[in-house]
């Protein structure tokens, strides 16, 4: 994030409002290492922030009015009354930040008005989450110019009862968390039932290693329904075992708890998916804790084995990027992210990234498939003012 974007930013506020912002956020989007679809069953996540950024350049105001403009987006300044906010009245992207406004004052905290212009290098849909990032940068922004005092973790609850409420989104909380809390050189390790977290070192050029995304640039249709298919079969497990949660069905209980659901076969798939993940996120934690990077690499690939063979979310496209990462010397990789399209992720040798990378575009091409977007992620820094 260089000090261009931040002073470009400043400019084209200034020509849309006639007067200076009086500072400039950023806050990133987000991959996730592991631990997926854990988040609604109160287990592990390990997301890392992304050098992909939101970028607001922001204004208070005393009036009651909230202006918004976005550089990535057709049409000029929105202008909104801040009493008229209301949950799910706004179809449109100015419902991300506009929630935030609305989620800062349902909880008390005096907002009065706004100026926003912003612009974000995060790709949407992805599955990298623009949205958390677009979220937080405007939560940051107020928290900072109405000196509201809260915490990283604290505006992430705010930014994903926007997300929730205003703006109509079931999501869990790992991705305004990552975009608010990550640290660069780190992964996150949140417990998403009671948001403890810790910052796990994760240094891959220093280990002469780096990941790479890779956007499908697919978002197979049914993906929402599915979702929601997957989030009741949980539900149903942790009631059927007799649990608040999947979370409390302890790895060593696996065997016993699967053999209680012998005649629910959909069920037990996808406990087992989420019991082996919760623990699979424990052994990255540990072996990234131990320094030994590489060997995180078999971990991510068997969770992708149960992400498809278990929890049934993968597709043609995601097993492509896998199955040929691998077959071409990757370390390991596997789809991150709610699943039917998105990006994967592939840990690699720095040496094998041209190799593999061109593998898989020929790949996609020989199998008529869109060409995708292969990019690094560097473990970047959260959400912070940048002037
Ligand atoms: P994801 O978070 O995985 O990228 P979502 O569907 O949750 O996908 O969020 C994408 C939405 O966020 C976009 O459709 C748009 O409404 C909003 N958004 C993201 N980036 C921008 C941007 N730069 N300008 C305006 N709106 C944005
Ligand atoms: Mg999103």
């Amino acid at each position: 994030m260089s000090e261009a974007v931040a002073v470009a930013v400043a400019e084209r506020f200034r020509e849309l409002y006639g007067a200076d912002p009086d500072g400039v956020w950023a806050a990133p989007g987000r991959v996730n290492l592991i631990g997926e679809h854990t988040d609604y069953n109160d287990g592990f996540v390990m997301p890392f922030a992304l050098p992909h950024v939101a970028v607001a350049a922001v204004a208070r105001r005393a009036d009651g009015v909230l202006r918004l403009h976005s550089a990535d987006i057709e049409g000029g300044v929105v202008e909104l009354r801040l009493d008229e906010l209301a949950p799910q009245s706004d179809r449109n992207w100015t419902a991300y930040p506009a929630g935030v406004v609305w989620a800062l004052r349902d909880a008390g905290h005096d907002v009065t008005g706004a100026d926003v212009h912003l612009t974000s290098s995060v790709p949407t849909g992805a599955g990298l989450s623009s949205s958390a990032a677009l979220e937080v940068v405007v939560a940051l922004a107020l928290n900072d110019l109405y000196a509201l005092d809260l915490e990283g973790r604290q505006l992430a609850r705010l930014c994903q009862r926007a997300e929730n409420v205003y703006v109509g989104a079931p999501t869990g909380i790992m991705d305004q968390t990552a975009s608010a809390c990550c640290e660069t050189g780190h992964a996150l390790f949140l417990d998403t039932r009671d948001l403890s977290q810790r910052q796990i070192p994760f240094d891959l050029a220093a280990e002469g290693m780096r990941l790479l995304v890779v956007d499908t640039r697919v978002k197979h249709a049914h993906s929402d329904g599915e979702y929601g298919k997957r989030r009741a079969g949980c539900e149903k497990g942790a009631a059927l075992l007799g649990v608040d949660a999947l979370r409390d069905v302890p790895f060593d209980g696996l065997a016993a708890a699967l053999e209680r659901l012998a005649d629910e076969e959909e069920v037990r798939r996808l406990v087992r998916h989420v019991v082996t993940e919760d623990e699979r996120v424990e052994r990255v934690v540990s072996l990234l804790e131990e320094g030994d990077t590489r060997a995180i690499g078999p971990v991510l690939t068997e969770g992708h084995a149960s992400l498809r063979d278990d929890f049934r979310i993968s597709c043609p496209e995601l097993d492509l990027v896998v199955d040929t990462a691998l077959s071409a010397g990757a370390l390991g990789a596997r789809m991150t992210g709610g699943g039917f399209g998105g990006s994967a992720i592939v840990l690699a040798q720095a040496a094998d990234v041209d190799t593999l990378t061109k593998a898989v575009e020929e790949a996609f091409a020989a199998a008529g498939f869109t060409a995708p977007r292969v990019f690094e992620a560097v473990p970047s820094a959260g959400a912070r003012r940048i002037s």
